[in-house]
């Protein structure tokens, strides 16, 4: 290693001064090196200079920094006019628009002035960091260093090999991230690399299943947050995020794999992506935002709870012990019959399969069947699925008697895995061929989703706490009744699952 990360006076190079660059610019600052920060556009620098003044001024007002600290960063910021303003900078972080044959010439343009052992390190979010490195003369001192937005607050970032990278490289960045104030961690170059891939999971399975007919974009996010845990529903956070970066996004990393079906885009968010419903910052995305503020529309009442007979499937023990103890607690009889009374509403508790599946293979009457999902725990929301047949009595029924102690139901029309055993399975899978595929450490990968995407487990993790082999059962319930091999298991959850041990085990 020639260069040393630590070294007091290191000068860092930022390329592109905007949303990302100016973030950039400000950790590196405060951890203490000089920043040369260069734009493109005219002024570009100077406002994100500015920018990054203000930011660490309400840093000190909030206590957060002394100002001392505040005023000796905000002094390191130098402007450059110029790309041979680099000349001298230990490395130079590239963050200018996601565009390859844009960031290619911008590579080639900053090896031509800089030191031969200094390092290049990119930003991209979804190019290939090999491509990029290639346009260089020396691509193994070419890296990613990928960071998450907002910079100063999301605390991981990713240091990404090449096909080409040294690991002298790549150990520099894992050092200079430290110094500044993030949390490195190593993967391989990959489409989408680790986070990107994961997060493909959660907002490509909503939108599958939303245009598939199965529940509304507010009542997937209810379930999402509600019952699985997450922070931000799937549509908020496409809102957030905007479709006209996602998407495209998406595209890159299917067209990567050569169009792996996991990462299959949605036809649902290019159509809105060319409406312009491109989320938040336009006013409109799935939802609609009044002066910045997210209008959420009214969840209904849920019909009042006036009696009724109800037959528990015993498919799953645990789950009929669970669903009995809800209907007698709400004052509903319990049909305790081997098979259900002729007047019985018939509940069924399917993993993986759709209430239309479940019915058939246990012989039961579809017009009175209703399927609960019991996979998350029935305490937050419950989510209640019915088959083409069931009729709105029946639906009725279940829908009242579940909401009776007050926790919220959502209604779905029949899918195979509900919403959340759906989407959960997808990240789980895309968790376990990120491990299989050996593209970071199985603890690295659930570290990373839960600190870049805020998940409430790893996907690993995850999969852990919901059981490796219900997810194996959900995942192959979804590919036996659609044929697709989107949803094949990956050979990392079957291999698991079969000897019983955790999705965290690596292999020697
Ligand atoms: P941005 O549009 O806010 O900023 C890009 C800046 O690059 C602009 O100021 C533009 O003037 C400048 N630029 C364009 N071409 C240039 C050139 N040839 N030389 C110098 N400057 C040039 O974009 P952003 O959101 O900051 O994204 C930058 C990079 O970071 C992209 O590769 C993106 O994929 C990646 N990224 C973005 C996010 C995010 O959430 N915004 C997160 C992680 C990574």
């Amino acid at each position: 290693m020639t260069r040393n990360a630590t070294q007091p006076n290191l000068a860092v190079g930022v390329v592109g001064a905007g949303t990302m660059g100016r973030g950039i610019a400000q950790v590196a600052a405060t951890g203490g090196c000089t920043v040369k920060l260069y734009d493109a556009k005219e002024g570009a620098a100077t406002e994100a200079v500015e920018f990054v003044s203000r930011m660490l001024k309400r840093a000190v007002e909030k206590g957060r920094m002394e100002a001392a600290d505040a005023d000796a960063a905000t002094a390191r910021l130098k402007l450059v006019d110029a790309v041979s303003g680099f000349a001298a900078c230990d490395v130079v972080i590239e963050a200018v628009i996601e565009d390859m044959e844009i960031k290619r010439k911008v590579f080639a343009e900053i090896e031509a002035v800089i030191a031969e052992d200094a390092v290049l390190a990119t930003n991209t979010s979804s190019l290939s960091v090999t491509r990029i490195a290639s346009a260089c003369s020396r691509p193994e001192r070419v890296a990613g260093f990928h960071f998450f937005n907002p910079v100063p607050l999301m605390p991981l970032v990713e240091v990404i090999s090449g096909l080409k990278t040294e690991d002298w490289v790549t150990d520099f960045l894992v050092d200079l991230g430290i110094r500044m104030g993030r949390q490195p961690l190593r993967v391989a170059d990959a489409p989408g690399f680790l986070v990107n891939q994961v997060g493909r999971g959660y907002t490509i399975e909503a939108a599958h299943l939303v245009s598939e007919g199965v529940a509304d974009f507010v009542d997937v996010d209810r379930i999402m947050r509600d019952a699985a845990g997450f922070r931000t529903g799937p549509f908020e956070l496409l809102d957030l995020t905007a479709l006209d970066v996602t998407h495209p996004a998406t595209v890159e990393i299917y067209e990567q794999y050569f169009h792996e079906p996991r990462f299959r885009p949605s036809a649902l968010m290019n159509t809105r992506m060319q409406a312009g419903l491109l989320g938040r910052k336009v006013g409109q995305g799935f939802y609609v935002y009044e002066d910045g503020k997210q209008v959420v529309p009214e969840e209904a009442a849920p019909p009042k709870f006036d009696g009724g007979k109800f037959w528990v499937s015993r498919a799953l023990a645990d789950a009929h012990d669970a669903l009995a103890e809800i209907v007698r607690a709400a004052g509903g009889e319990l049909d305790t019959g081997e098979r259900p009374a002729d007047d019985s509403v018939i509940l069924v508790t399917p993993l993986g399969d759709d209430a239309t599946a479940a019915a058939v293979e246990q012989a039961l009457d579809a017009t009175r069947t209703v399927a609960v999902d019991v996979l998350f725990g029935l305490d937050t929301r419950r989510s209640v699925m019915k088959t083409p047949l069931t009729t709105p009595e029946a639906t009725r029924a279940a829908h009242a008697v579940l909401a009776a102690d007050g926790v919220p139901v959502t209604v779905l029309r029949d899918s195979p895995g509900f919403v959340a055993q759906r989407i959960v399975a997808m990240i789980v899978n895309i968790g376990a061929s990120v491990a299989q595929q050996g593209i970071a450490t199985p603890e690295d990968i659930d570290k990373a989703v839960k600190l870049g995407l805020n998940y409430p487990h790893g996907p690993l993790g995850f999969g852990d706490a919901l059981g490796a082999d219900k997810v194996l059962r959900v995942l192959e319930g979804l590919h036996r009744q659609y044929g697709d091999p989107r949803y094949r298991p990956n050979p990392w959850i079957r291999r698991r699952a079969q000897l019983g041990v955790s999705l965290l085990t690596a292999e020697s």
